[in-house]
């Protein structure tokens, strides 16, 4: 997928050089130090600011206005931050949401009830529900395509805007949206804290989702949404909650920038006011938590700079933005981050020995009706046009049991993966699991206990690696996403226990050590053990393994037969799609052999072996024979 992030949620992705003064631990702790010393400053500042400018400055009000307005701007920021950042959503739409907000706001301060705080609890209903309505008509919409989508929505807000006067205002708008207190209007310096105070509401509320499983399957679904259906999240429903909390935020700024100026006109919707804060999330930088606030801090204070040309001003903004970009893509604090000065300290990535236990977190699968296959396909008839894929395949996997699918390339075997799953539509047949028809989606299928390992790697590349095994448990999470953002108490414990099993998971694949590098700096074969330990961290029933062997190293198949073979004890079906036929033979129970989309033999190792029909489909490709003896 298309996405314009090129910046890690963690560091790391450089390969640290021990010994240097930038990985020693005193610098790191200086660092610590001067970067909590300048965020005091900076939040010392923030809170004196009224105090300050009221000391120094006849115009103080026009400060605390300026800083008030970069607040606001900062909130709407992180808002295109989780869609656009975290999301991989391209929204076009969020001047359009911000001005929803406003009105909202406005209509329910002037001519409803006067309480601003009943207008911001409006406003960030009709931001979540104008989100949430154009997701609802563009869930299939590619990266680009709902870009254009939320364009067009953009466009329509504004004209309701224009059009609807007995809400609106039409093209003058509402004024007088003024917060009050008792029955004064609010001093600006009070709203100032206002402001300051959602601010940090909206930036707790975003680490924290972003740290949550919440967060992980948003991100999982803008790296993938294949894979992240393999681990039961329903891409569907994580983009509609990332993209209705991110319209909600917006509708918050709506409703402060409305109150905080006491007006509001469909002039605020236009992309040309919203470049402000695409500027500001490439400046700051994209997927970062504070990247959006830094970027808008800037802004701000270049704009007061340039303020006697102001009509340059948008000029500056376009240029800056084209600047970001070009020459830091990851903006200042991505760049920060990914730099030698600015990393994160990670342990040391020396390749660890692969263990010989596997360690004991993969439970016993119970529960399961007895003599019943866990997976079963019945006929299965898969056409891509002319070419007959599958043509009437029977499979039969019975739990606790290994159970081998082989044949050669273009024979059919991961088409028949992908139709078990339900990646693809059958033509014909039927699919079983534990004896009932299985669900229609992937990620249902997921729920219902099967999952699969993808032939080409898909590792969550840009996320930790540790991130990429917790994404794997997010079927078993059972917080909600309020408490994930709120950290529930229940939020808090599950998130501690799932971070040790992924430890102790990580483990076998050799990769402690690694657990807070990006996924992106692992080898090949590293990728691979991964990918099966963030698969078995789903807990599944069946786990179906789709060559998982290609390009491991001797002992990386080793790890690999030692985990098949406890996940056999423990009760879970294993269906192993492989082209070692030496690696398959020792470790399965069954086999089953595809040739052109038919089963050419089926049974134990040794009927296979001596199987004449197998004898001869690989013998008439002696390249296969090659490649498997
Ligand atoms: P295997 O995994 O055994 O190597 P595949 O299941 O990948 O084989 O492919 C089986 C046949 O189906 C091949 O001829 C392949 O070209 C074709 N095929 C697989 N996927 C598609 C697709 N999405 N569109 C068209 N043809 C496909
Ligand atoms: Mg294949």
């Amino acid at each position: 997928m298309a996405t314009v992030d090129p910046t890690p949620a963690r560091a790391g992705d450089v390969a640290a050089k021990s010994g240097s003064l930038f990985d020693s631990a005193a610098y790191h702790r200086v660092r610590t130090l001067v970067l909590g010393a300048l965020s005091v400053l900076a939040i010392a500042v923030l809170l004196m600011w009224p105090v300050i400018t009221d000391y120094y400055s006849y115009n103080a009000s026009y400060y605390n206005g300026l800083v008030a307005s970069a607040a606001i701007s900062a909130i709407l920021t992180i808002s295109l931050n989780l869609s656009m950042g975290y999301g991989g959503m391209l929204s076009m739409m969020h001047s359009g949401m911000q001005l929803a907000g406003g009105y909202a706001a406005g209509y329910l301060v002037v001519k409803v009830s006067g309480s601003w705080l009943l207008g911001i609890v409006a406003s960030v209903a009709v931001g979540t529900l104008v989100a949430v309505l154009v997701l609802l008509v563009s869930l299939r919409a590619t990266y680009l395509y709902f870009g254009m989508i939320t364009l067009a929505a953009n466009l329509i807000v504004i004209e309701v805007g224009r059009e609807w006067e007995s809400v609106t205002g039409g093209i003058v708008g509402v004024s007088g949206i003024a917060p009050k207190l008792g029955d004064d209007v609010m001093p600006k310096q009070f709203f100032y804290y206002v402001v300051l105070a959602f601010l940090v509401l909206v930036y707790v509320l975003q680490r924290n989702l972003v740290r949550s499983g919440v967060g992980r399957a948003s991100m999982a679904v803008r790296e993938s949404s294949d894979t992240a259906s393999a681990m039961g999240i329903s891409p569907a429903r994580a983009k509609l909650l990332l993209f209705g909390i991110s319209g909600g935020v917006a509708g918050l700024s709506g409703a402060l920038y409305a109150l905080q100026l006491g007006f509001i006109n469909p002039d605020v919707g236009l992309l040309d006011n919203g470049i402000i804060f695409f500027v500001g999330l490439f400046l700051g930088g994209i997927s970062t938590l504070i990247g959006p606030v830094i970027g808008v801090a800037l802004i701000a204070i270049l704009v007061e700079l340039i303020k006697d040309q102001a009509r340059y001003t948008t000029l500056v903004l376009g240029c800056l933005l084209l600047l970001a970009m070009m020459v830091i893509p990851r903006g200042v604090v991505g760049t920060w981050k990914a730099s030698r000065v600015g990393r994160d300290k990670l342990s040391d990535p020396d390749d660890e020995a692969l263990p010989d236990q596997v360690p004991d977190v993969v439970p016993e699968v119970r529960d399961v009706p007895a003599g019943v296959a866990a997976l079963e396909g019945v006929g299965i008839v898969k056409h891509f046009g002319g070419v007959h894929a599958l043509d009437g395949v029977d499979v039969r996997v019975m739990p606790g049991t290994v159970h081998g699918i082989i044949g050669p390339n273009g024979s059919g075997k991961s088409t028949l993966v992908s139709c078990l799953t339900r990646y693809h539509q059958i033509d014909k047949g039927q699919v079983l699991v534990f004896g009932e028809e299985a669900p229609a989606a992937p990620h249902r299928v997921a729920h219902a206990g099967v999952t699969r390992v993808f032939q080409v790697p898909h590792l969550f590349e840009r996320v930790s690696v540790l991130d990429n095994v917790l994404t794997g448990m997010r079927m078993r999470e059972t917080y909600s996403w309020s408490g994930a953002l709120l950290r529930s108490p229940s939020y808090r414990r599950q998130d501690l226990q799932e971070r040790e099993e992924a430890r102790q998971l990580l483990g076998f694949a050799g990769l402690a050590s690694r657990a807070d590098w990006l996924a992106s700096s692992l080898s090949h074969g590293q990728k691979r053990l991964l990918e099966v330990v963030r698969a078995v961290a789903s807990r599944p029933k069946v786990l179906i393994l789709d060559e998982p062997a290609t390009g491991l190293t001797s002992s990386e198949l080793d790890a690999l037969a030692r985990l098949c073979r406890v996940l056999r004890e423990r009760g879970l079906a294993v269906v192993l799609i492989e082209h070692n036929v030496d690696f398959v033979m020792g470790l399965c129970d069954e086999i089953t052999v595809l040739e052109s989309g038919k089963v050419i033999e089926r049974g134990s190792p040794e009927r296979v072996r001596a199987s004449a029909a197998v004898l001869e489909a690989y013998l008439g490709r002696p390249d296969l024979v090659e490649e498997t003896s």
